[in-house]
């Protein structure tokens, strides 16, 4: 064992003692632990400070009962949380979720990495995690409605556009956040910024919906312009067909990749050719309508394959977008064998540690969420600075900032993670996301 190795495993044993069976968690600050706990120890500022272990421990966990009233009128009760990690560099951001696996392990996961995440967009975000173990599925407007406002008349106690900032995140979009903003602004009297993601009729700014995806390919083009390649007529598989999965793959067609798959949790949508741009909008109606897309309209040329990952069909580049652990160690080596060469996480965290094990022993360029999916987090930030300014900057101001923010993430990530004539995205990103929260940790002593 090396000395790295061991102090970590010292770290990891403390920090699993006092998280027992939160496994995601744990997997999130394993990974950041390996990365930088030889520069906390090396730096007397960090190491007095004990900077990692204060991030594994929340500011604070919020937990409150959501009661609300389904159309039936029958009563229905639900948990709702929101995990305050940690604001030293800016108040709390980081969205909500809504899902039934949704607990306070999983938000603590969210939010841990939300820390990091938004250090590295360079703006001053700090990082929290919120939302219930509600399930929208089959759940008519007026139900989404009513329990968006019965979740914010708790959650409302705990949020400000200096305090702490949600916004969406699975199950969370335009819909969900116009009830909540709505709720919100009536609970309080006032039309501040407290919530991103809101329509451009009332405080949004363009692109938000956009950037996670849109930010995405971008990240993706700088890590292939490293290898003197571009993205045109690259086959891109993808998981997922919510805001993630559909705006990558609307911003990769518009930039000539071919785009071969899209999924969700009943199977995957193949364009052997790839997928038009009205094939993608075909996928966004039916989810937005609340319809499965196995069926899909002769003229868009589409495959559904029940029960089938996309990660078994042939391509260049995988951008896995659906959620957590959606990638094990077979999806790992499957995606090995298919001859993918470049992997960009959409989601967070869609890797397992087995599967983060196989692709780094294999030749694959990977990038983690933490940057790669920052675009979303980062347009928020703008969004927040625009209210506070009473400004509203223009689709292709706004796009023209996202660029240059994935831009300058890839670079700072590159100053930390090079490796020779390779980059070490993962390294990279933990490293340069930690130093900026460290700083400012051990500068405000100890509080
Ligand atoms: P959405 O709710 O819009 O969509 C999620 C989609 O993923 C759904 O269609 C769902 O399928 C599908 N899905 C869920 N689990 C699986 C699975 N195991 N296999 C295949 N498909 C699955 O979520 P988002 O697009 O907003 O979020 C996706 C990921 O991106 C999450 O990890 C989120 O945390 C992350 N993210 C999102 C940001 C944003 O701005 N929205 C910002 C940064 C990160 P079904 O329809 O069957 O339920």
């Amino acid at each position: 064992m090396t000395d790295s190795s061991r102090l970590v495993e010292t770290f990891m044993e403390n920090v699993r003692r006092r998280n027992e069976g939160q496994d995601a968690f744990l997997q999130a600050v394993e990974e950041v632990a390996t990365d930088v706990l030889t520069i906390e120890k090396n730096d007397p500022g960090f190491a007095r400070a004990r900077v990692l272990e204060r991030l594994t421990e929340p500011d604070r966990i919020i937990g409150f009962r959501v009661t609300w009233a389904d159309d039936r009128g029958d009563v229905q009760i639900n948990r709702g949380w929101r995990v305050q990690m940690s604001n030293a560099i800016g108040p709390y951001k980081g969205g909500l979720r809504f899902h039934p696996t949704v607990s306070p392990s999983i938000l603590k996961f969210l939010g841990f990495e939300q820390v990091f995440k938004n250090a590295l967009t360079g703006l001053p975000l700090g990082g929290g995690k919120g939302g219930s173990d509600f399930d929208p599925k089959g759940r008519s407007d007026e139900e989404i409605m009513r329990f968006c406002q019965a979740f914010m008349r708790e959650l409302s106690r705990y949020i400000g556009p200096d305090t702490d900032v949600p916004a969406g995140d699975i199950n969370v979009g335009a819909r969900e956040i116009g009830y909540l903003f709505g709720a919100y602004k009536a609970l309080k009297g006032q039309f501040n910024g407290a919530i991103t993601g809101k329509g451009e009729a009332f405080g949004g700014s363009e692109m938000r919906v956009e950037a996670t995806g849109y930010g995405l390919i971008y990240f993706v083009e700088n890590m292939l312009e490293t290898l003197g390649e571009t993205i045109e007529d690259k086959r891109i598989v993808i998981s997922g067909k919510g805001n993630v999965a559909t705006h990558a793959a609307e911003k990769a067609i518009c930039e000539g990749a071919r785009v071969i798959t899209l999924s969700d949790t009943s199977g995957t949508l193949v364009a052997e050719n790839g997928f038009s741009q009205e094939a993608v909008k075909w996928v966004r109606a039916q989810k937005a309508a609340g319809e499965d897309v196995s069926d899909p309209p002769k003229d868009l040329e589409l495959q559904f394959k029940e029960g089938a990952l996309p990660w078994e069909v042939e391509a260049d580049i995988a951008l896995p977008c659906a959620t957590q652990n959606e990638i094990d160690e077979d999806a790992a080596k499957a995606l090995n064998d298919t001859g993918v060469r470049l992997l960009a996480e959409g989601a967070n965290m869609p890797l397992t540690a087995g599967a983060m094990r196989k692709i780094g022993e294999s030749n694959m360029l990977y990038a983690p969420g933490k940057a790669t999916n920052a675009g979303g987090v980062a347009i928020s930030g703008l969004e927040m600075s625009q209210n506070a300014h009473g400004r509203f900057d223009s689709a292709d101001e706004v796009d023209r900032s996202l660029k240059e923010i994935m831009g300058n993430i890839h670079d700072r990530i590159a100053a930390e993670g090079r490796e020779g004539n390779r980059i070490n995205y993962r390294r990279g990103a933990n490293v340069a996301g930690y130093r900026k929260v460290a700083t400012a940790i051990s500068a405000y002593g100890v509080v």
